[in-house]
C-alpha cells in the first residue's frame, strides 16, 4: 500500500462507527460472486490495513464466507462494514461507509474473470482476475514468513 490517510465513517443507522487509521487513498472494486451476491453488485472497496476501531462494536455481526475471509455488518440496519482476511487480519472496506472526499481515487479492479456482461466501468484501472490475485495473495503469505 502507498499512500495513506486517517478516515472515518459510520453505517447507515449511525450506531456503528468506524475509524481507519490507515486507509489506502486508492479503492478498488471486487466483481467475484460472492461480493455480488452480498452486496447485490460489485463491491467497491478501500484497504484499510489492520488498524480498523469500531463503535458499536455489540452490533457487528460476523459472516465467515470462505476459508480465508469474513465479512462484518451493522445488525441494525444491515450495512456492509468489512470484508476481513482471516490469516492477516487485513481490512477491506466498503467505500460508502467513509464520510467526507475518501477514497481519492478508483485504480484497480479484481476477480475481473467473474464480471458479469451486463456492465462496465469506464474507469481506467489496473485489472486482476481470480488467478492472479490468489498468485499474489500466496507470494504475501510467503514474503512474510
Ligand atoms: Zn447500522
Ligand atoms: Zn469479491
Amino acid at each position: 500500500m502507498n499512500n495513506t490517510v486517517e478516515a472515518s465513517g459510520s453505517c447507515l443507522c449511525g450506531k456503528v462507527k468506524v475509524v481507519a487509521a490507515a486507509m489506502a487513498t486508492e479503492s478498488g472494486c471486487c466483481h467475484c460472486g460472492s461480493c455480488r451476491k452480498w452486496g447485490g453488485g460489485p463491491m467497491m472497496t478501500v484497504e484499510c490495513n489492520t488498524e480498523v476501531s469500531f463503535e458499536g462494536e455489540e452490533l457487528i455481526r460476523v459472516y465467515a464466507s470462505s476459508d480465508w475471509a469474513e465479512r462484518g455488518f451493522c445488525a441494525n440496519c444491515g450495512s456492509h462494514l468489512f470484508y476481513r482476511l482471516k490469516p492477516t487480519g487485513q481490512y477491506y472496506m466498503p467505500v460508502g461507509l467513509f464520510d467526507g472526499d475518501n477514497p481519492r481515487q478508483f485504480t484497480h479492479q479484481v476477480f475481473i474473470d467473474e464480471k458479469p456482461d451486463y456492465y462496465d466501468f469506464a474507469n481506467r484501472t489496473h485489472n486482476l482476475t481470480g488467478e492472479q490475485i490468489f498468485a499474489q495473495f500466496a507470494e504475501q503469505q510467503q514474503g512474510e514468513n
